[in-house]
């Protein structure tokens, strides 16, 4: 039982009546309308690997939620957005984002409903429904040769129907779009138990609202997702993965302004990783190889983590093999770097990986004869490619084992990332001098995981000193999103991470907005009551 009512970061939690694991679509309906006739709130589960504590009972387990501990948000940076004090909110109320306490609730997890029910060739679609993995669908799409594209870390145990409930993004967004472009219909229990057969297949249907788009990305609020129409794309036949050194996140932008002209939609991943980023994977994973020394990136516990990002002094410059890790290299600089960053691109192409890798050679041999690549390796072997998105993809693991950090998930304008990143260091280190930053994410999608250690250490716990700079460090980054147009989560979602955050960062006809959504699918606020819509309740009465 703990595994459904704990969190995946062992953050989040809170006690159920039960948990229910129905085997079909009508089974979910009876459970629902046992609930709506018995006033229990109903908190939908799918692979419980999200990040925000949308998918358990509303309540705290491992530490402090952001606004607790009678932390209170400053007044808002939007002149449009209400007050922490213009309106209750989760903060300010000090009752948290907690209704479940006052209420029985059960999970209801989807584990159980994981057919693949159709694939159409044809129309490159299948039916899919929520409980399946995401790896599973992946799986289902290529037997039968064709491509599901989207791609998480944790796409083993996360759920379609979590994908879609949060709108999930991941490392092809680029080029092929998030959960939401990806989907074309749904099948969907509402609150009231009845069963929404969605599932459109059509690519042209404009006859009315677009209710499946309100059940994506509304983290089990509005209704249960039973299934889903996705779309399927053609397999490339070849992909190929670079790792290039960069000086700056300009340089970053500038490549991939290149990549985007030269290789147009055959650019399928384009991901930036700091130094300390890096670092930190060479630290927790040794057996991992990292090329060209980025690793020099990484600070020793302990230490500031400006040391070592600062040169590079490489001895092998220039030269054309990798002898640490087997890479060809494209070509090396000779320069001293200051605070060097990575980006791993991937090309892909439908007709070999010859095309795939022409194509990003010429990439990076232009991007370095222009000066904004310093270095950069290809990978030779299908061993290697899946070495270098290690990299990658090891990145959260890492800082999970380094200790704690205050995770950010933002988006803003692609084109202001970097002015974005000059803006919020600078911010940070006026308020902690020895702030440390990992700083990763989906560059080509504007999306950085901005994870901020406001002391050189990493921290251990949650504790009362850790949700204090949690909260200040949030406002602090936030409202730095806020100036430069972005958006406080990109692909995590709210959940109850940023319930009262979300109150302090959107326009108030937004909320009103939503609020009336909620209220016309879900009068009596029982599915995953406490998530997502700051003070829905109170609001309501
Ligand atoms: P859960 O965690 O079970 O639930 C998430 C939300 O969806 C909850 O609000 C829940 O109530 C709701 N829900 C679940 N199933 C249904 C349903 N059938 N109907 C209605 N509501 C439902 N996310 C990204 O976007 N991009 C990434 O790159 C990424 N990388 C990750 C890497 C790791 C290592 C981990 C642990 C997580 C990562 N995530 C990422 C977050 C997470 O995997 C995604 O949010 C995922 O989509 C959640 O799917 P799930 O099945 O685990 O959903």
């Amino acid at each position: 039982m703990t595994s459904f009512v704990r969190d995946y970061r062992q953050r989040w939690g809170g006690p159920a009546l039960a948990v229910a694991l129905p085997d079909s679509t009508d089974d979910v309906a009876a459970v629902v309308r046992w609930c709506a006739a018995h006033g229990v709130a109903i908190v939908p589960q799918g692979g419980n690997t999200g990040l925000t504590g949308a998918s358990v009972p509303a309540g705290i387990v491992g530490g402090a939620i952001a606004g607790h501990n009678g932390v209170s948000a400053p007044a808002s940076p939007n002149p449009t957005a209400p007050t922490a004090s213009a309106e209750p909110s989760a903060t300010d109320t000090g009752a948290g984002p907690q209704p479940d306490r006052d209420r029985p609730v059960i999970v209801l997890s989807l584990k159980h409903l994981q057919r693949v029910r159709s694939v159409d060739l044809a129309g490159s679609t299948m039916v899919v429904e929520a409980g399946c993995t995401l790896a599973a669908a992946q799986a289902a799409a290529a037997a039968h040769g064709r491509l599901f594209p989207l791609s998480l870390a944790s796409e083993g145990s996360c759920t379609v129907g979590g994908n879609l409930a949060t709108n999930a993004g991941g490392v092809q967004v680029l080029r092929y779009g998030n959960m939401r472009e990806l989907c074309l219909g749904l099948e969907v229990v509402t609150a009231s138990g009845e069963v929404w057969h969605g599932l459109n297949r059509l690519r042209k249907n404009n006859t009315g609202y677009d209710l499946r788009d309100l059940f994506i990305g509304a983290e089990g609020t509005l209704g249960i997702i039973t299934a889903a129409v996705l779309k399927l794309f053609p397999q490339p036949a070849g992909r190929v993965v670079a790792l290039a050194q960069v000086d700056a996140p300009e340089q970053a932008l500038a490549l991939l302004v290149q990549a985007q002209s030269r290789l147009a939609a055959e650019l399928t991943a384009f991901e930036l990783m700091s130094a300390d980023a890096l670092g930190l994977v060479h630290r927790h994973f040794p057996e991992l190889p990292v090329p060209f020394g980025a690793a020099a990136g990484a600070t020793p516990a302990g230490q500031d983590p400006g040391a070592g990002q600062d040169t590079d002094a490489r001895q092998d410059a220039g030269a054309r093999h990798d002898a640490d890790t087997g890479h060809d290299r494209a070509r090396a600089g000779r320069q001293p770097v200051t605070r060097p960053w990575f980006v791993l691109l991937e090309a892909s192409s439908l007709h070999s990986e010859a095309a795939a890798r022409e194509g990003l050679e010429t990439v990076l041999a232009a991007a370095m004869e222009a000066g904004t690549v310093r270095d950069a390796v290809l990978s030779g072997s299908l061993a290697q490619f899946a070495a270098l998105w290690a990299l990658r993809e090891n990145i959260s693991a890492a800082q999970s084992r380094e200790g704690r950090n205050i995770k950010h998930d933002i988006s803003v304008p692609i084109g202001r990332i970097a002015e974005f990143m000059v803006a919020a260091e600078a911010q940070l280190r006026a308020a902690y001098p020895a702030v440390r930053l990992t700083v990763f994410g989906h560059l080509g999608d504007g999306n950085l995981h901005f994870n901020v250690s406001p002391r050189a250490q990493f921290a251990r716990q949650y504790d009362e000193a850790f949700a204090a700079d949690e909260a200040r460090v949030n406002h602090i980054v936030h409202d730095v999103v806020a100036a430069h147009e972005g958006a406080i989560s990109a692909e995590h979602g709210i959940g109850v991470l940023r319930l009262a955050e979300l109150a302090r960062y959107k326009q108030p006809l937004e909320l009103q907005m939503m609020r009336a959504i909620k209220a016309a699918l879900d009068p009596d606020d029982r599915m995953n009551p406490g998530k997502l819509l700051p003070t829905y309740c109170k609001v309501m009465k």
